[in-house]
């Protein structure tokens, strides 16, 4: 199994998933495909791809979580359920504009925000 050939499917298991997957959610994806990757694999593919700026990777408490979305937008945790939600933000692009009128070159953007999301508060009650 050719080491591109994993890469592609790491790629497109986090470019297939809405819900900001961790690395063992893909690595469970990814063994319905080739049996015997690893996570090891998965992680080191994953490390790539982010570094390259391919997927986003969100640096979330329990472990981080990857995301298909590449441009400027923030998130929100559930420390309850887990569950990371996009926050679009006109702001977060608008503040990186102004670090770059610093001359400055903004890479990455990362901003998490965490709580209780909306069906575990209602759960709460
Ligand atoms: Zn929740
Ligand atoms: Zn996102």
């Amino acid at each position: 199994m050719g080491y591109s050939k994993q890469r592609e499917l790491v790629k497109a298991i986090v470019a297939s998933s809405c819900a900001h997957p961790s690395a063992t959610d893909i690595y469970l994806e990814a063994r319905k495909t080739i049996p015997d990757i690893s996570l090891g694999t998965v992680y080191r593919n994953l490390s790539l791809l982010s570094q390259s700026g391919e997927i986003l990777r969100i640096p979330v408490d329990k472990g981080d979580r990857f995301d298909k979305t590449t441009c400027c937008h923030a998130h929100f945790c559930c420390v309850k359920c887990g569950r990371v939600f996009d926050v679009p933000t006109d702001g977060m692009a608008a503040l990186a504009d102004r670090i770059c009128d610093h001359g400055h070159d903004v890479k990455r953007t990362t901003l998490l925000f965490e709580g209780v999301c909306k069906s575990c508060a209602k759960s709460d009650e």
